[in-house]
């Protein structure tokens, strides 16, 4: 919705590429405007979906949760129970689909913390392409679980040492490479972020979220939720479950951002809500910007989320008041990670984590018989080594 040709949000969004790149994302656009009305390409990713995946994910009923919190009744879409355990492989394998019917040998890529890393060298190794990822050699470092993954399903990772070393560096890096082999390669955006079509397509194939949590709503309590919360890095599984609710004025939207440390620059990532207008890596939204301009410093507990930019349709959906943009910390993320875990044994990614924290601060305030649908975007296995040596077990 609210997208026109050039792939604009009302004022958010657009294409601020060089002239040759510029030309090759509209040729991109063009292949994906032709795919996603092609019933072969449907039926193939969602064959994959089902099989590969492990489609559809449940919808839990967080009893303990709710019993704890007292309140509106909790639940969970488990987007932690996809293949490689976050939402994140819904775009890679489509995105990998999308380079396979383009005649593309390669899909190239950026990644901090590695996670997209991993999705996307998955989606390479399903369907027998290249994969290169650039990353940090400060990262490259920090992520070695996430590297030796990325080395196991056959990817090649470029360790980016100019710079600061980090995910800044790796997108400019890997851009400098897609900008000499863009014919052969598709460069993988990992969010609802990037130059049009990537916030488009990335939200579209992120969509399955929420289509299929709003037919389960439906099922198992008979209504639609009453209030659905996601947590917003770059913004795309939140937009995956939303889109499954946009039009339904009776369905409250709640995007959660990271306050990290506190809200002082540098100590968070909660763009949305400090940010300005600007554009970054090929797009216009709201983001964190310094004194000059640049991107800020950011930082959250979840590496997942600590974006200085949100996705363009968000930053719309904020300006329309659609969507309600709020912060939760580290400290309110940490104690929600360690209460789902004894709740409902779930152990839950610390980005979802947030979601989790936002969704029982307003199943409080809320009276028994209403509903709050919280989408768990990922599985914590990754953060456990991590939070256990920094706090222990709770
Ligand atoms: C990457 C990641 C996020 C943040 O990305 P979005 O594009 O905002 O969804 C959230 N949760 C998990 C588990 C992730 O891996």
């Amino acid at each position: 919705m609210n997208t026109n040709q050039e792939g604009y949000f009302g004022p958010f969004g657009g294409c601020f590429l060089p002239e040759n790149l510029a030309a090759e994302m509209r040729r991109v656009a063009e292949a994906y405007r032709r795919l996603k009305a092609d019933p072969a390409f449907l039926r193939e990713l969602s064959y994959i979906r089902k099989h590969y995946q492990g489609r559809p994910t449940p919808v839990t009923f967080a009893k303990g949760l709710t019993s704890q919190t007292g309140g509106a009744q909790i639940y969970l879409k488990r987007e932690d129970l996809n293949h490689t355990g976050a939402h994140k492989i819904n775009h890679c394998i489509g995105e990998a689909l999308l380079a396979v019917k383009m005649g593309k040998k390669k899909l190239l890529a950026e990644t901090g913390a590695g996670q997209h890393g991993v999705a996307l060298a998955t989606a390479a190794a399903y369907f027998g392409l290249e994969c290169e990822i650039h990353m940090g050699a400060v990262d490259v470092e920090k992520e070695k679980p996430n590297v030796t993954r990325m080395r196991l399903l056959g990817a090649k990772i470029v360790p980016v040492t100019f710079g600061q070393q980090s995910l800044k560096e790796a997108v400019d890096s890997a851009f400098e490479t897609y900008s000499k082999e863009y014919e052969t390669a598709l460069y993988c955006i990992g969010s609802v972020v990037g130059p049009h079509p990537f916030p488009t397509l990335v939200r579209d194939f992120q969509s399955v979220i929420g289509a299929e949590a709003r037919g389960q709503m439906l099922e198992m309590t008979g209504s639609l939720p009453n209030h659905v919360v996601a947590c917003v890095g770059g913004g795309s599984n939140a937009m995956g479950i939303f889109s499954g609710f946009l039009e339904d004025s009776s369905v409250k939207l709640y995007g959660v951002e990271p306050l990290g440390r506190g809200g002082e620059p540098g100590n968070h990532a909660a763009s949305l809500s400090y940010g300005t207008p600007g554009i970054l890596h090929g797009f216009k939204s709201i983001l964190l910007q310094d004194a000059s301009g640049g991107p800020a410093p950011v930082y959250s507990v979840a590496s997942g989320l600590d974006y200085p930019g949100v996705g363009p349709e968000h930053a719309y959906l904020k300006s329309i008041g659609r969507v309600t943009y709020d912060t939760v910390g580290d400290a309110e993320a940490l104690d929600a990670f360690y209460t789902l875990c004894k709740t409902d044994g779930i152990i839950p990614a610390l980005e979802s984590a947030h979601a989790v924290a936002y969704g029982v601060k307003l199943a409080k305030k809320l009276p028994p018989e209403e509903t709050v649908l919280v989408n768990l975007s990922g599985r914590g296995d990754k953060d456990i080594d991590f939070i256990v040596s920094k706090f222990g077990v709770r």
